[in-house]
This record gives C-alpha cells, structure tokens and sequence, in this order.
C-alpha cells in the first residue's frame, strides 16, 4: 500500500495538519495516512511529561476518528529518548517492507530539513509530499525542492493544499488568552481542550 505519513507534536492537531493528509490522499492516491505524534521533539523546547503526550495523541485520536483512511501510529509517541525521522522512517520500512512511504510535511520544515538529524538517510526511505506554508510560494517551494533533489537525490513532490495562516503556537496563545479555538480544530478537539482546561494560563 501506499502510506502517507504526517508527522507532528499536534500540540494540538488543527485543521492545517488534516487538510494536508487528505489533499495527499486523494492527490497522491495513497491508501492511508499515518499520522504520527513525536514523542519528544529534538527541536522544540517540550519539558511535558507523560500527561501531555497523553492529551496530544488523544486529541489526534479524535480528530481523526470519523475517517476510515486516517490512522493514529503510536510508533514515535511511545520512545522515551528524543525521536528522530530518519529512524522512524528506516523502522517503518523495515516493519513495512510491503509499504511504500509518503512523508507529509509543510515549508518551514522543507526549508529546515537541512538542520535534522542524519536527514540524508530519510531521503532513499520515502517520497516527500511538501506544501506551501506561510510566507512561501510556489517559486520559493519549487527551487527548494529542485535544490534538495539535485543535491541529495531526494524523491520530493509539491503537496497542494489550502493555505492556512494556522499553527498549533497560535491556538495554545489564544486558548491561554480564553479565545475560541473553534472552526480551526475539529469539534472533538475544541470540547476536549475545553473539558481539560489545555494550554490554559497557570497550567
Ligand atoms: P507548532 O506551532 O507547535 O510548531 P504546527 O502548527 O507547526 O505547531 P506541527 O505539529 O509542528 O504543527 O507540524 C507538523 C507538520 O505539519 C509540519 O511539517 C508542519 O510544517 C505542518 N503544518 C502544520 N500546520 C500547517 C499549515 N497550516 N500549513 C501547512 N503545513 C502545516
Ligand atoms: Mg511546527
């Protein structure tokens, strides 16, 4: 089968992250998508302890709950150390030799990938599917993309997708500043931050 994988903190999931899993979908024709919660990011400052990681994959489990083709993959949420995508993508292919793999990701990671840990070695494990984000366009995404071709011999496609001013950082602020989170997480996760008071100031 053909295998997209979205991987995230999904501190929380929002609607950016699943409009990129089912435009690559039906885009890409894939047969599921994996979506993937770190365990401990090695690049962002999460002191969180086993609570944390529990809301995160079940506000995942949740969101993604009413679609038969969107998986949760508990793979990287279960490793104590610092979880590294070139790792997760060579077990995964190990696990899934049957598998061919579609690592889902949006620009500011394309335009990071350089600065990951062993990123040459993800590149033979999978196609990567990069959407734009933010301030990048199709000419900026395009010579990237051509750049970490050439130089890597990565297998990189342009993922397009409605572009979305919406980060899992503007959702914790406006949750910690009482705002609604409403219409840019799905309602499962809205009413499930709301029952555990997440991201609230003083928690
Ligand atoms: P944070 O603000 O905490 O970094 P985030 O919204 O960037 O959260 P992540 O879990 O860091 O979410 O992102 C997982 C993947 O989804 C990354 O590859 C990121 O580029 C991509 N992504 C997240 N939101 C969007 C969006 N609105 N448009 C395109 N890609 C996105
Ligand atoms: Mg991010």
């Amino acid at each position: 089968m053909k295998i997209g994988i979205m991987g995230g903190t999904f501190d929380p999931i929002h609607i950016g992250h699943l409009l990129l899993g089912m435009f690559a979908y039906e885009d890409f024709g894939l047969d599921e998508i994996w979506f993937l919660p770190n365990g401990n990011p090695p690049h962002k400052q999460t002191k969180e302890g086993e609570e944390a990681l529990g809301h995160r994959i079940e506000m995942v489990r949740r969101a993604i709950s009413d679609v038969p083709y969107f998986r949760l993959c508990l793979h990287e949420a279960k490793e104590k150390e610092h979880s590294y995508t070139y790792k997760t993508m060579r077990e995964l292919c190990a696990l899934y030799p049957e598998h061919r793999f579609y690592f889902i990701l949006g620009a500011d990671s394309l335009f990071a990938i350089e600065e990951w840990k062993y990123f040459r070695e993800i590149f033979p494990t999978c196609t990567i599917l990069a959407a734009m984000r933010d301030d990048k366009d199709v000419g900026d995404m395009m010579r990237q993309i051509a750049y970490l071709e050439e130089t890597y011999g990565a297998k990189i496609s342009l993922l397009r997708a409605p572009l979305l001013e919406i980060s899992s950082t503007t959702l914790r602020e406006r949750a910690a500043q009482g705002k609604s989170v409403a219409y840019m997480v799905p309602q499962a996760v809205d009413e499930y931050m709301q029952e555990h008071a997440l991201y609230r100031k003083g928690e």
